[in-house]
This record gives structure tokens, C-alpha cells and sequence, in this order.
């Protein structure tokens, strides 16, 4: 049993006059065996929150729990939870298997068999057996990061608290090591708190995620739900590669209308036809649908079919005109930057498009890609977002 709350958990540094918010009242839980990934970018406060949670840092505020018991005020060591560091942070002049023993023979009054069965199991999860007799020096990157697993294994906790622990790792390994770290995880069945920067480890990874930034939680969910129905411009922006284009946009009378376009909502709303409201759209790079080519050697007719209030040339009916200025060919996707006058966008097919930079072409959205956001406050305009804003529901977000 592992559920792990944290209860309104503040971290403030410094000394008053230049004092740092690093987590401002979080809350979250995740239940006994989840594997949740905190992620945000750098200095949102992911690692000061793993750090309070495992007991190196005092919270200033706030609680918390494991199963129900509050554990603030426990020593690292006492609080059932094991700790894996970016850095690995081995011991040089100990061999992999003192590594691994160490806080055993610590902390445990285990009998020297006993502590060398353990680790000798968690090296063959870890499938370095081999390695017990190594120092960190003669192993590569992927090898101390099994160690430093395996570490953590062998004191058999109850929660996995990992602060980037692929990101040392080059691209190959740390795709590999992904797949295992959730492999281990499910087998073992630890509750597990993952902090990462990287949305694509995020998205891959956990059964939920947790999105922060500037201290603050954005959204919880499960990656798709974050990715459909992002609460938020932020999270919208941060979840999902290539980003998601934003268009400062008015919408009026069910319309929104932009420069380089004009989009009539197919079910106006309340707060769609009453008044004019400055709203944002968010459309996905690869939710851009491109619909005509002046280069030809493009159409997937059921993609422009596809797209709602997609007719023709672009203008009225919500379909925009741009030039190609960079195609960036990545093997299953094409990604392309396109300028439609204001600002440039990025869209991107896995269609084989016969495009060139220079290109005219058309792209259109279809209604249910759509987001919208409060220009103001960046909250995500559906139903459930504006009825929580206490403001009329506006269409057109993901949530529809
Ligand atoms: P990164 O991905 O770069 O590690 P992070 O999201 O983990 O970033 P934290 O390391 O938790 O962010 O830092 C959050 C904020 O708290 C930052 O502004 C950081 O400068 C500040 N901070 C963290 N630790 C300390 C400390 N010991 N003393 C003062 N400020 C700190």
C-alpha cells in the first residue's frame, strides 16, 4: 500500500525581502501503485516539490501523506520512499554492489546474507549482475542509472520518488530505458512520483500527469486528456511537439475572426453570439489540414472533406492562405512552417505532400480541433471551463 498525498505543500526560499514561491500550494494524490509524471519547465518548482516529498527539504507549509499518515516531519529515511537523482549520485570508490547495499546496511538490521540476496535479486531485475564488482568510473551512463535503480529497489519502498532520471542518458538509451523504468514500475507495483521537463517522457510515460508552472499546478490527467483538453493556454502549449500554434482572434456573433480568416462556429453559443470577446485560438501543427496546393501533388480529399467549414480559398470560410517557408522532412512526418501574412505557423502531415518552400498553399481546421482561451486569463473556453469561470460557455475547445 502506497498512496502518497501531498496537501497543500508551499516551499518558499530565501529571507523575506527577495523570497522565492518554488511551490505554491500544491495539491495532489496519487493513488497506491499510479505512476505519475510531474512535469513543467525549468525552475516550476518539479524538483523542490520531489525533494519536500522525500524529506530534504522542510516544507514551509502543507502536509504529507503516505496512506493517510502524515510523514512531514519523518526523516528521508523513515518515510518508506526511495529517491533516484539525475545525477545518479553513486558513490565513486564503492562498487556497484556496496552501492546498492549501502543503505541497507545502514539503516536495516539485516544479516550480510540477507542483504547480499536482496541485492543480488535487484541486480538481476536490473540485469547487472555482472557489474556488482565495478566502480561508477568504468560504467557507462545506462549502467549507473541501473544502479542507481537498483538501488533504490532493493529497500523495497513504497513509493519511487525519480527526479529526471533518463535525462544523462543520449536519445537512444533514454527511449529504451523508458520503456523499461514503466515496465519495472508496473511489475513491482510501487507507487511512483516522476519529475521530468521533457513533455514527450511525460506523455509516454505516466498513467497521469501533473502539469506545473511557476509553482502553480496547471492540470492533472491523463496524457490524452491533457493533450485533447488542455484547461488551459499553457498547458496547451506545453503538451504536445510541435507546439501549438496561438491566433489572437475576436470572436463575435458565432464567428471568430481573424485577419487572415473567418470561422462561423457551426453551434453558436450563449457566449459566442452575445458581444465581442478577445479570445485566442489554438490549433495543433498537426490539426492544420492542408487543403490546396498551388504546387499540386497534395490532396488527401478525405482530409479536406474532413474539415469543417472548409469550402475553398482562404478567407471566409475559415480556411487560411500561406506560403511555405521551411519544410523539415523527418522521415513518418513532414513538418512545415508556413506564413500566412501576420505570423508564421508550423503544420505538420504524415501524408506524403509534394510541397516545397515557396509553396502556396491552403490549410483549413476542422471545428472539433478548435480551442479557444480567454485572451485575458488563458483559461480554456468550453462548457465546463467557462461554467467554472462562472462565465457563459463559449465553443469551440476540445472539451466539445
Ligand atoms: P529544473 O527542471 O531546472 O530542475 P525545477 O522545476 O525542478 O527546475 P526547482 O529546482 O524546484 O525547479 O526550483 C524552483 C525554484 O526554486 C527556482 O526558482 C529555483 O531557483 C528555486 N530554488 C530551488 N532550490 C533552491 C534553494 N535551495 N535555494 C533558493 N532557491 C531555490
Amino acid at each position: 500500500m502506497g498512496a502518497l498525498e501531498i496537501d497543500g505543500l508551499t516551499k518558499t526560499f530565501g529571507d523575506g525581502e527577495t523570497e522565492n514561491v518554488a511551490v505554491d500550494d500544491l495539491s495532489l494524490t496519487i493513488e497506491d501503485g499510479e505512476f505519475l509524471t510531474l512535469v513543467g519547465p525549468s525552475g516550476c518548482g518539479k524538483s523542490t516539490t520531489l525533494r519536500c516529498v522525500a524529506g530534504l527539504e522542510t516544507p514551509t507549509s502543507g502536509e504529507i501523506r503516505l496512506d493517510g499518515e502524515t510523514v512531514t516531519g519523518r526523516k528521508p529515511k523513515n518515510r518508506g520512499m526511495a529517491m533516484v537523482f539525475q545525477s545518479y549520485a553513486l558513490y565513486p570508490h564503492k562498487t556497484a554492489f556496496d552501492n546498492m547495499a549501502f543503505g541497507l546496511r545502514m539503516t536495516t538490521d539485516l544479516s550480510k546474507g540477507e542483504i547480499d540476496e536482496k541485492v543480488r535479486d535487484a541486480a538481476r531485475v536490473m540485469e547487472i549482475e555482472d557489474l556488482l564488482d565495478n566502480r561508477p568510473s568504468t560504467l557507462s551512463g545506462g549502467q549507473q542509472q541501473r544502479v542507481a535503480l537498483g538501488r533504490a529497489i532493493v529497500r523495497e519502498p513504497e513509493v519511487f520518488l525519480l527526479d529526471e532520471p533518463l535525462s544523462n542518458l543520449d536519445a537512444k538509451l533514454r527511449s529504451g530505458m523508458r520503456t523499461e523504468l514503466q515496465d519495472l514500475q508496473q511489475r513491482l507495483d510501487v507507487t511512483t512520483l516522476y519529475v521530468t521537463h521533457d513533455q514527450t517522457e511525460a506523455m509516454t510515460m505516466g498513467d497521469r500527469i501533473a502539469v506545473l508552472d511557476g509553482g502553480h499546478l496547471q492540470q492533472v490527467g491523463t496524457p490524452l486528456e491533457c493533450y485533447h483538453e488542455p484547461r488551459n493556454r499553457f498547458v496547451a502549449g506545453f503538451i504536445g511537439s510541435p507546439s501549438m500554434n496561438f491566433l489572437d482572434c475576436t470572436l463575435r456573433d458565432g464567428v471568430i475572426h481573424h485577419d487572415a480568416f473567418e470561422y462561423r462556429l457551426s453551434t453558436p453559443t450563449e457566449a459566442s453570439s452575445a458581444g465581442s470577446r478577445d479570445v485566442t485560438l489554438g490549433i495543433r501543427p498537426e490539426d492544420l489540414d492542408i487543403v490546396d496546393s498551388a504546387t499540386g501533388g497534395l490532396n488527401d480529399e478525405s482530409d479536406a472533406s474532413g474539415a469543417s467549414g472548409v469550402e475553398g480559398a482562404g478567407g471566409a470560410d475559415g480556411t487560411m492562405d500561406a506560403t511555405v517557408t521551411v519544410v523539415e522532412p523527418t522521415g513518418n512526418v513532414t513538418v512545415f512552417s508556413i506564413d500566412i501574412g501576420s505570423q508564421v505557423l508550423t503544420a505538420s502531415t504524415a501524408d506524403s505532400l509534394d510541397v516545397d518552400r515557396g509553396a502556396r498553399i491552403t490549410v483549413g481546421m476542422a471545428e472539433e480541433n478548435v480551442h479557444l482561451f480567454d485572451r485575458e486569463t488563458g483559461a480554456a473556453l468550453s462548457p465546463s471551463a467557462a461554467t467554472q469561470a462562472e462565465e457563459a460557455p463559449a465553443r469551440g475547445s476540445s472539451s466539445s
